[in-house]
């Protein structure tokens, strides 16, 4: 089965503008900006400016520029917003979400970076 990507969803329309966005960063291939509903002092999600569903679509289908610009993205991130050891921060979890029983809401792969606060067990249901 191919993925079909939903050209309407929240993620699609904040990369063409039609919804606003508290941007972090922004690269050749990336987006990052704030979750609305944060889950932690710190909660950023970063996602890929093109048009992939979830973590194996972009780890499979993406070009070798998309994967490093987006990783990158993310690493870089955790250093500038201090949650990285590196710059004195106490750590960050990152999640990604796909499909049903990963309970992703929004059918464009993201990575949610989430710091700030001692955070709970991995899995809790
Ligand atoms: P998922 O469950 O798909 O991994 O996570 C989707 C995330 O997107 C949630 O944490 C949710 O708070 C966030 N989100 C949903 N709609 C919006 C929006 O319009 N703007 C922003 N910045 N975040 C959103």
């Amino acid at each position: 089965m191919a993925y079909e990507y939903d050209r309407e969803n929240i993620f699609a329309k904040i990369l063409r503008g039609e919804i606003p966005n508290s941007t972090v960063a922004e690269s050749t291939h990336s987006l990052a900006f704030l979750d609305i509903s944060p889950a932690a002092p710190t909660h950023i999600l970063v996602i890929p400016k093109g048009a992939y569903v979830n973590f194996d679509h972009f780890g499979v289908e993406a070009t070798d520029a998309e994967i490093v610009d987006f990783n990158r993205m993310v690493a870089k991130i955790t250093r500038d917003v201090g949650v990285a050891q590196m710059e004195g921060g106490e750590g960050y979890r990152l999640i990604t979400n796909a499909g049903a029983h990963g309970v992703q809401d929004v059918p464009h792969f993201h990575v949610h970076i989430i710091g700030g606060r001692r955070l709970g067990r991995m899995i809790s249901a």
